[in-house]
């Protein structure tokens, strides 16, 4: 079933979602050569705290800590560590945010210093796949619109989607229907409406498709080892079109 909230349930998930953003611009302005994923989670959890928020992510399934950190060949749910970045790299980060219960969850990808022209792009169609699928987010267009357009942008820019992991629904939980696949066939699945609220995450492979899960149940990692880039908004669909939550 998909749950669709009221107006001031989306006000609440505008503060969830701006809490989110805040700590991921703090991690943001943090990322450089010589950091670790692991200070970076730090100023994570306290832009959290010191919003008076929780955070999304620790203790979910387990997971140990406030964000995602993914580097390079890392597609998704990398653990924050020891792990220091270096000239060259890429780093994605996802972190999520409850404020009254409801949640918000984004996610970006930076480059660390100078970055090879093609992870450079990799990075630019991400983005820009994941404002195409922000600009379906309208009433009556359908689900697989969305997917879609995420799928054209990434695949149009020969780079390949990741079929394993997809977008949600989120409010009260952070996963929560439908799944929003970044690939589809458009003017099909469920009409979207009013009220639906939708995290976006495009996560697309600078080689093929296809991923792997490391022993820790949690990294998961292009098979190919070829670099990886994540980018996620928290979107509400309005009458007034798709409003994204996750801004400071
Ligand atoms: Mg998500």
């Amino acid at each position: 079933m998909i749950v669709r909230k009221s107006p001031a349930e989306i006000e609440t998930m505008r503060e969830a979602g701006r809490v989110t953003a805040c700590a991921l611009a703090a991690v943001g302005a943090a990322v450089r050569a010589g950091v670790t994923t692991g200070e970076l989670d730090d100023l994570a959890a306290t832009a959290i705290r010191d919003a008076g928020a929780l955070p999304a992510f620790k203790g979910y399934h387990g997971f140990p800590a406030t964000i995602c950190a993914s580097p390079n060949s890392v597609v998704v749910h990398g653990i924050p560590g020891r792990e220091r970045l270096v000239d060259g790299d890429i780093i994605s980060v996802d972190v999520g945010a409850i404020v009254d219960g409801y949640y918000g969850d984004a996610a970006f990808t930076w480059p660390v210093g100078e970055v090879a022209p093609e992870v450079a792009r990799l990075l630019e169609v991400t983005r820009r796949g994941l404002e195409a699928g922000i600009a379906r987010c309208v009433p009556g267009m359908r689900l697989y619109d969305i997917s879609a357009a995420v799928q054209r942008v990434a695949e149009g820019g020969g780079f390949s989607v990741v079929r394993e992991y997809v977008g949600h629904g989120i409010g009260r939980a952070m996963h929560e229907e439908p799944q929003v696949p970044n690939y589809g066939t458009a003017g099909r699945g469920p009409t979207l409406q009013p009220g639906m609220v939708l995290a976006i995450e495009p996560m697309v492979n600078l080689g093929g498709p296809g991923v792997v899960q490391a022993k820790d149940g949690w990294t998961v990692s292009t098979a190919d080892g070829s670099p990886s880039a994540h980018f996620e908004h928290t979107v509400a669909i309005t009458e007034d079109g798709p409003v994204v939550l996750t801004v400071e």
